[in-house]
């Protein structure tokens, strides 16, 4: 029988317990393991049976129980110094307090994903990861940040698998009462819902949820309301599911109507208003039309004027390299819903359409692109590692056609984890020391070989237990008996060498690139003295059959009795699941198709966590791989038979193994220990330690991006004139542009050059209705390759030095030769504003005929 209706009974805590209820519904106690333990001390064999859930421990806990904590002198002890600690973490002056005063006072985080906590699965991978940990990182920071998303109400799926090895895929209810979250509420108390117009006249409503990290307040959009009909109701029902359209409205919800909800939050709680908004990849760039949208219609400026406020404050982070990756809608599909009768005045859907389409050499003018329009609406964007920038540039290359791809304006800041939540309590307490001022060196200093050695084998040694307990619930979902089950205890070894490899299954990431050869892979796993044993572990999306295919190949080879004792594969990898993972392998694996992955976090985690990667150069690796905390697996990018290149790649996988891994990690002295290992460990610590860290990131983004654009957009602000007058000198330029060239070039005429020489420019340009200040002139410089082409040019500005008779203007500048070899130069003009925030802004460049 099916319940018509379904109410959830909250346990009401005694009063001297109440302050047990704070530490639930602030997530702090997500990443700090004394509030972990306090919860534990609740009821230690519950705190396992709910899996490490307060809210469902609070929910399930006899009240006998909490009376008797109630009147537990040392227990009520514990929970007064847990909540005077988190009230200290919450209202401490931390770095940003007493960092720049030019920082903006909010910045407002939008991604379509957040994983936060394995009880809020509201993430499907790494970017949902990094989400959650910018989130804590810029709590600890003390950054005042606002995190918008979506709550999905069956988040993304619980991974299983057929007695085949086929991915099965469950959508369990998410109810948001279960939740440590809490709803927004008016004044009044009724709750806060915002609203998004949809085509045909319907309008989507959303209630607000709050989930509080630590500082931050992230704020949930959720259509599964009564005010809803079916249709509006599923638009937050699951993460990357559905139709185009489905994805539209979800994007159109976290967009539009998240910067509905950081209006409604602000105002019910007089938090200060953002700043700056971050558009954390393409999907939540609705935001940005939004913003043009209040402007217009409630402070009167013009859509050029509202354009050029918003740009300003706004960030833009892409995350992928992959094409496929990027999301694209149909251009008559977007027309269809911010057009016609959903049209908002001061938003013509023309204008819109404009910013996604793809109207440069090589693109599809049939689509709209969120990370075109992301990029247009943003006054800054950014790549997730050194690579990824390089290769991004020259993926939006089209869109800045007259500059080089060096200026393409696309810079990049390397991502980075949150160690709280990565790092085993033991390990972590060293790092603690290094963070706290120590140095990190110092602090590794502080252990000894033999027990870091011992403290890695006992992560080991948890990582078997939790393993052995995963695969044996897996095996009774695939239809096994316990009778069958016997050699389960018996899988790994806390002894042996132990690879991980857990990440997300699309193609390029080549979950099965060691089955190439089984053969050698199984004499690995075998070997007499050398053994290797792999944890591996990910899901491929639902819609995804490549995916699951590679997954049922892997779980096939994993299923041989052979070897089975050595190599496991793990459903339903996540953060609980990573949690234990990263500390207890030795080795990280990771063989992307360079320059496919854009950063990758994992590899950061193992590391933090005293292990060494094995990887790919690509994403960070290719920035921080220095050959001691870790090793490059070669790369034959260039090699076009993809199986070829494969072949190439996974024999040199298996050669590291054999000839460098394997004798390395088993070179054991007369105490068991490989002094050679634990050096590497103890330098990737100290090296890579302070590097990897969401901290370092989230201090990248204030000072390299959040108060650069918190500033010109305040320089844009006083009653928005800057806007209006550089929306204006926009036109005029952009008017004005056709009739703007070079005619003619001089320079120092003499027979031989040298290095040391200078060589002295002359140019002579017409400049049209523009003036001399309305432009930058500069010569272009640097070696060139024997097509002349520039490579690596420099650009030096020219100044003007006369008025020409016919009107033009003639610019002089002088270029140092610093460097022997095959030397070239332009000149061009380019749009000069102190408000803009790069040259190639307008990407308008004259350059000679
Ligand atoms: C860190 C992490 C990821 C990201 O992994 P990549 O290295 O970026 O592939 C994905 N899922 C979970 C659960 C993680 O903890």
């Amino acid at each position: 029988m099916r319940a018509i209706r379904r109410l959830m009974v909250r346990t009401v805590l005694p009063e001297p317990l109440a302050a047990l209820g704070d530490l639930v519904t602030n997530l702090r106690w997500s990443w700090h393991q004394p509030t972990q333990e306090l919860f534990s001390a609740v009821e230690p064999r519950l705190w396992a049976e709910v899996g490490h859930d307060p809210v469902r421990l609070l929910g399930e806990v006899r009240p006998e129980r909490l009376a008797e904590l109630a009147a537990d002198p040392a227990f009520l002890g514990l929970v007064r110094a847990a909540h005077d600690d988190l009230q200290q973490y919450l209202t401490e002056a931390r770095w940003y307090q007493d960092h720049d005063g030019r920082a903006p006072r909010g910045v407002a985080y939008f991604s379509p994903e957040f994983g936060i906590t394995h009880v809020l699965p509201q993430y499907s991978g790494g970017l949902g990861i990094l989400a959650g940990d910018h989130l804590k990182a810029a709590s600890d920071l003390g950054v005042p940040i606002i995190g918008v998303g979506l709550l999905y109400r069956h988040g993304y799926f619980v991974q299983s698998l057929s007695r085949e090895g086929w991915q099965q895929e469950r959508y369990p209810v998410v109810d948001p009462d279960n939740l440590p979250l809490v709803r927004l509420r008016e004044p009044d108390g009724k709750p806060a819902h915002i609203t998004v117009g949809m085509p045909g006249g319907r309008v989507l409503t959303a209630a607000v949820w709050v989930a509080q990290v630590g500082r931050v307040p992230l704020l949930l959009l959720d259509s599964y309301i009564d005010d809803n009909g079916p249709a509006e109701r599923d638009v937050t029902d699951r993460l990357y599911g559905g139709s185009r359209e489905h994805r539209l409205l979800q994007e159109m919800l976290l967009g539009v109507g998240g910067v509905r909800a950081v209006r409604a939050y602000c105002r019910i709680t007089g938090a200060a208003a953002p700043e700056v908004f971050h558009t954390n990849e393409g999907h939540a760039g609705f935001l940005g039309l939004e913003r043009i949208r209040e402007l217009v219609e409630e402070r009167g400026l013009t859509y050029e004027a509202a354009l050029e406020f918003t740009r300003a404050g706004t960030v833009f982070t892409t995350h992928t390299p992959v094409p496929a990756g990027i999301d694209r809608f149909p251009l008559d599909l977007v027309e269809q819903h911010f057009g016609g009768d959903n049209a908002s005045p001061g938003l013509p859907v023309e204008q819109i359409l404009a910013l996604g389409t793809e109207d440069y050499e090589g693109g599809d003018r049939s689509v709209f692109n969120m990370a075109v329009m992301g990029l247009r609406l943003a006054s800054r964007a950014n790549g997730v590692s050194t690579l990824h920038g390089e290769v991004s540039r020259g993926m939006f290359a089209g869109l800045w056609a007259s500059f080089d791809q060096r200026e393409v304006p696309i810079g990049s800041i390397t991502n980075g984890v949150h160690a709280p939540t990565w790092v085993a309590p033991e390990i972590l307490r060293l790092e603690e020391k290094a963070i706290a001022g120590g140095g990190w060196k110092a602090a590794t200093a502080t252990v000894s070989d033999a027990d870091l050695w011992s403290t890695k084998r006992a992560l080991r040694a948890r990582l078997v237990e939790s393993a052995r307990t995963r695969l044996r619930y897996s095996w009774h979902g695939r239809g096994a008996g316990e009778a069958e089950l016997g050699w389960i205890d018996d899988v790994l070894d806390p002894g042996i060498l132990t690879i991980g490899f857990a990440r997300r299954v699309p193609s390029y990431k080549r979950l099965t690139l060691m089955l190439r050869d089984a053969g050698r892979l199984k004499a690995l796993l075998l070997h007499p003295e050398r053994p290797v044993q792999f944890v591996i572990a990910g899901k491929a999306h639902p819609a995804d059959d490549g995916g699951k295919r590679m997954i049922q190949e892997m779980v096939r080879f994993a299923d041989d009795p052979e070897i089975r004792h050595r190599i496991v594969f793990l459903p339903d990898y996540g953060i609980g699941m990573a949690q234990a993972l990263y500390p207890g392998c030795d080795v990280w694996l990771n063989n992307p198709l360079r320059p496919y992955e854009a950063c990758g976090t994992s590899g950061m985690k193992a590391a933090l966590n005293a292990g060494l990667n094995l990887s790919i150069r690509d994403g960070w690796w290719d920035e921080w791989s220095d050959g001691v905390n870790g090793w490059d697996i070669p790369s034959a990018e260039g090699v076009d038979d993809p199986s070829y290149r494969d072949e190439l790649e996974a024999t040199a996988l298996y050669e590291l193994l054999e000839n460098e891994i394997g004798p390395r990690f088993y070179d054991v002295d007369g105490d068991d220990i490989p002094r050679r290992w634990v050096e590497q460990l103890r330098h990737t610590l100290t090296t890579l330690g302070p590097k990897v860290q969401a901290t370092r990131m989230v201090r990248d983004y204030v000072e390299q991006l959040y108060t650069p654009a918190a500033d010109s957009s305040r320089s844009l602000n006083s009653d928005f004139d800057g806007a209006v007058s550089l929306a204006d000198w926009k036109e005029q330029v952009r008017a004005a542009w056709p009739l703007v060239r070079v005619d003619h070039v001089e320079t120092t005429t003499v027979d031989t050059f040298e290095r040391g020489q200078t060589l002295q420019v002359h140019a002579f340009v017409t400049l049209g209705t523009l003036t001399p200040s309305d432009v930058s002139v500069q010569v272009v410089h640097g070696p060139v390759d024997d097509g002349d082409n520039l490579r690596e040019p420099a650009v030096t500005p020219m100044t003007m030095s006369e008025r020409q008779d016919d009107g033009g203007y003639r610019f002089d500048g002088e270029v140092p030769l610093d460097r022997t070899g095959a030397f070239g130069y332009t000149v061009r003009v380019v749009p000069k504003h102190p408000l803009l925030s790069d040259d190639s802004e307008l990407g308008l460049a004259a350059l000679p005929e």
